[in-house]
């Protein structure tokens, strides 16, 4: 998959959540068909860290059902990187079990911004997330 596009209110969404818990980490899932995002799905960061998130797994779960029970495809994993960097991290690359688009948010300059990569074999690229 080489990009996601998402509505501008589905980036709010995103935004609100990891923004409510910033310093701490914050984490959810998009859900949709192809690379078009239908819903986002907040999860509680099981490990309450700065630096790393772990979903919990009950909300995890019942967050597949409910995609799975909607028809709809996992498309993307979002969390936070309230001090950085930017870009997907080690341990990112470590524990990434889906072959999904990981949308990392990060504060620059005062506001956030989404990037999106993919993930495989220990190696990341930059994919495109379109707004609309
Ligand atoms: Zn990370």
């Amino acid at each position: 998959m080489h990009s996601l596009t998402l509505t501008e209110e589905q980036l709010q969404k995103m935004l609100a959540h990891v923004d409510s818990h910033a310093p701490l980490e914050a984490c959810g899932l998009l859900a949709g068909h192809d690379s078009k995002v239908e819903s986002v799905l907040v999860v509680t960061n099981q490990a309450q860290s700065p630096v790393r998130y772990v979903m919990d797994p009950i909300e995890q779960l019942q967050a597949f059902e409910w995609i799975d029970a909607k028809g709809l495809d996992l498309l993307g994993i979002f969390h936070s990187h309230p001090t950085g960097p930017e870009t997907v991290s080690q341990t990112d690359i470590e524990q990434a079990a889906y072959a999904v688009v990981y949308v990392i948010l990060t504060p620059v300059d005062g506001s956030w911004r989404a990037r999106g990569f993919w993930i495989e074999d220990g190696k990341y690229n930059e994919v495109a997330l379109h707004f609309q």
